[in-house]
């Protein structure tokens, strides 16, 4: 087996794909702690919650205790046409860093919407049809999300309402339009639809909006329309369910050929993706029976695990989505320029955050100048052009393997590639034209945000 060369790339047949999910929560002892109603800070319960996120995503929400949930033959199916996805091996880059380490990436963005937010779009949507709703709003800032639920509500035939935050919009109207070949409406966000909009509108006249007031205006739509749910594309423990398929897949792909990572490596917005690659490895650890140094990566500029605080806060400026107790910089928090959209978010998933505080990872923050320096290298040797929230995880991935390059150590290091970057050719200008710049937020800054924190 270890004899053989392992290929460029290593894909799972159809037959290989798994069959359910794996829920790490079953496996933590200390589990994340439980949502809270905004207004009494008591538990959210099931048919609170119910008011607003369909029902079996619900019950997928609050299930602690079961490790594999089956995933229905309706969303095999539709996972099978862009799924497995691949499992490369970098030789290229290898090479031009001439080190010893051998490194993979788990790549996601070989589907039209471009990541691996996909993955958690088709059972919500699928989820959302099978209680017979008519239709489903959300938010989107990057756009990647709003995309990908698109397709999958087009899928299964299902109305799909998105606000997009408006500088997006404005930004990136490619974007709009592939969500309106899938037949998505899409207002840009704030709105004069919505009561909440019209209040941010007359307050702030003009205002670009934020990822929090379009989470704000999405649920305000699902709750007054009859047949209508929100949902969510990170953070929630049953996003990162949804997104165990992408590290199940990996651990089957390299045990093929007998691979076992040292370093694993994710870039962290909500912390979906990183929690899905992960979730296998992690599983063995939380069980004695492996150890593996795993790091998430987020910019610098919006560093909610290196130095956000461990508390219950906000998931929206409009306060009207249950509390989180997470790693958070605060729901007021503003990340400035930031050019990685998916990595904006001011918080930090509740099942991240507490391995994290159980130290089972690691955390680093970069600032973008670097990632983009990164993202053109992997560009020019690996030719894929990926997104720049990917190239995060890139970013100290190449370091890791240059840190081997000194000790001469041999690590094996697998990075989640978790999407391209076609869209974001107005961040990838701004790094061109040298007017991107590195803001990191001052201690003063995170602690006037700190003070505004629910008191729970
Ligand atoms: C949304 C997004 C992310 C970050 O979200 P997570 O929930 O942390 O995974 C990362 N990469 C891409 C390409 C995205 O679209």
């Amino acid at each position: 087996m270890t004899t053989e060369k392992i290929p460029y790339k290593i894909f799972l047949t159809e037959d290989e794909l798994p069959k359910a999910w794996y829920n790490l929560r079953a496996d933590m002892k200390n589990k994340p702690a439980p949502l809270l109603n905004p207004q009494t800070h008591a538990p959210m319960t099931a048919s609170e919650l119910e008011k607003v996120f369909c029902k079996e995503l619900v019950a997928q929400e609050l299930d602690d205790v079961n490790p594999y949930i089956p995933i229905p033959d309706e969303i095999l199916n539709f996972y099978r046409m862009y799924r497995p996805s691949p499992l490369v091996r970098a030789y290229c880059l290898e090479k031009k860093l001439q080190t010893p380490a051998k490194i993979y990436y788990k790549f996601e963005g070989q589907n039209t919407s471009g990541s691996h937010k996909l993955n958690s779009a088709i059972p919500q949507a699928y989820y959302a049809k099978k209680q017979g709703l008519k239709g489903v709003t959300t938010e989107t800032g990057a756009g990647q999300w709003g995309t990908a639920l698109a397709m999958a509500c087009s899928y299964y035939g299902l109305d799909c309402r998105v606000f997009m935050v408006k500088g997006s919009y404005e930004q990136k109207p490619f974007r709009r339009e592939v969500m309106r070949v899938y037949g998505a409406g899409v207002t840009p966000s704030p709105s004069d639809t919505t009561a909440i909009g019209r209040q941010i509108l007359a307050e702030h006249p003009g205002t670009t909006g934020s990822l929090g007031c379009a989470i704000s205006e999405a649920v305000e739509t699902a709750v007054n329309n009859e047949g209508y749910r929100y949902v969510l594309g990170s953070v929630l423990n049953l996003v990162m369910l949804h997104q165990s398929i992408v590290g199940l897949e990996s651990k089957a792909a390299m045990d093929k050929y007998g691979i076992r990572p040292d370093v694993i490596i994710g870039c962290a917005g909500g912390g979906s993706n990183l929690g899905g690659l992960i979730a296998p490895f992690m599983g063995e650890m939380l069980k004695g029976q492996a150890r593996y140094e795993i790091i998430a990566v987020e910019p610098s500029s919006c560093p909610s695990l290196t130095r956000g605080t461990f508390a219950y806060d906000y998931c929206d400026t409009g306060r009207v989505c249950p509390l989180a107790k997470m790693k958070t910089l605060g729901a007021n928090f503003s990340p400035g320029a930031n050019r990685a959209g998916g990595l904006r978010y001011h918080g930090m998933s509740p099942v991240l955050s507490q391995l994290y505080e159980d130290g089972y990872m690691k955390a680093v923050s970069v600032p973008q100048t670097k990632v983009f320096e990164a993202a053109e290298m992997f560009a020019r040797v690996e030719g894929t052009l990926p997104a720049p929230e990917s190239s995060h995880a890139i970013r100290i991935a190449i370091d890791e393997a240059l840190k081997c390059k000194e000790t001469g150590e041999e690590k094996t290091i697998l990075f989640g590639l978790t999407g391209t970057g076609y869209f974001d050719m107005y961040a990838y200008e701004k790094f061109h034209n040298h007017q991107m710049d590195d803001y990191i937020p001052s201690d003063e800054e995170l602690q006037k945000n700190f003070a505004l924190l629910p008191k729970v």
